[in-house]
């Protein structure tokens, strides 16, 4: 069975994205699944965030973009959690213009995950906060993509943008491609915009909106810095037992699929 890959995407940034990969990853190692995240983005967050010193890399996501080295020899294993990495610093940002002139330029990390697809279930990707050519490169690789979306008033701005890039994408290189769904990031249940903002996106979306809903939780937000996913860092709090939630349903999802293909 080849893994089922998912691009964690939104083009704005501090929605929750690497958040979401590096604790969904862990989440779902612990459940028992085979996990890769490939960071995709030059900021280097999910790999720093998975205890993986990002300046002293001697291969990179870089190398695999730009042909030069597989996916198995620069990956790295998580320090804690039970994941690999594809790890990412900022020479990443140079491959875009490295770039420019090769052919298949949007089909790299596709390319380049076919050779390691069976020894994951999941693969999560997480984009940079632009639709730039990594992004693209996110999405020519993925089945499905991952929206985090903030419960805040202008959660939905620029959604549309992302919706247009997918539907090029569909069209033009990856007809498959759909939207697994949106996740709604950083709730505030004491404040009342942020109860109403949820209830917009549940009622508009509908079933596309995971009913996991991620609380804003201050141990979320420390794990990073400690190199660590929250079920490593304190596997008691809400943020740990949201993302938990978060990988039962997105399996529950992913096993129902595989029954009814989705329209
Ligand atoms: P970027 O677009 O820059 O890549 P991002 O979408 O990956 O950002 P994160 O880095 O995951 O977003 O989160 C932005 C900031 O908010 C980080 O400091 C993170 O620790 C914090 N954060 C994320 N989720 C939560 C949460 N549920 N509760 C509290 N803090 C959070
Ligand atoms: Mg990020």
């Amino acid at each position: 069975m080849n893994a089922a890959v998912i691009a964690v995407a939104n083009q704005k940034g501090g929605v929750g994205k690497t958040t979401t990969v590096v604790n969904l990853a862990a989440a779902l190692a612990e459940l028992g699944k085979r996990v890769l995240i490939i960071d995709l983005d030059p900021q280097g967050n999910a790999t720093m965030g998975s205890g993986i010193a990002k300046q002293a890399l001697t291969l990179s996501g870089y190398d695999v973009l730009l042909g030069e080295a597989t996916i198995e020899e620069a990956r790295q294993r998580a320090k804690e959690g039970g994941y690999d990495v594809l790890p990412a610093n900022r020479d990443l940002g140079g491959a875009e213009l490295e770039l420019v002139h090769e052919l298949a330029r949007e089909a790299r990390l596709k390319n380049a995950l076919q050779l390691v697809s069976e020894q994951y279930d999941y693969v999560l990707i997480d984009c940079p906060p632009s639709l730039n050519l990594l992004t693209l490169n996110g999405l020519v690789a993925a089945h499905s993509v991952l929206i985090p979306m903030v419960c805040e008033y202008y959660a939905l701005e620029g959604l549309s943008d992302l919706v247009t890039t997918l539907r090029k994408v569909r069209s033009a290189i990856n007809p498959k491609i759909e939207i697994m769904g949106l996740l709604r990031t950083m709730f505030d249940a004491r404040n009342n915009l942020s109860q109403q903002v949820a209830e917009q996106l549940a009622r508009h979306f509908g079933d596309k909106v995971f009913e996991t809903v991620i609380p804003r939780n201050v141990r979320l937000a420390e794990a990073p810095s400690h190199g660590l996913p929250i079920l490593s860092y304190d596997r008691t709090s809400r943020g740990a037992q949201a993302y938990l939630a978060l990988a039962q349903e997105l399996l529950a999802r992913f096993e129902l699929s595989t029954i009814t293909p989705s329209v």
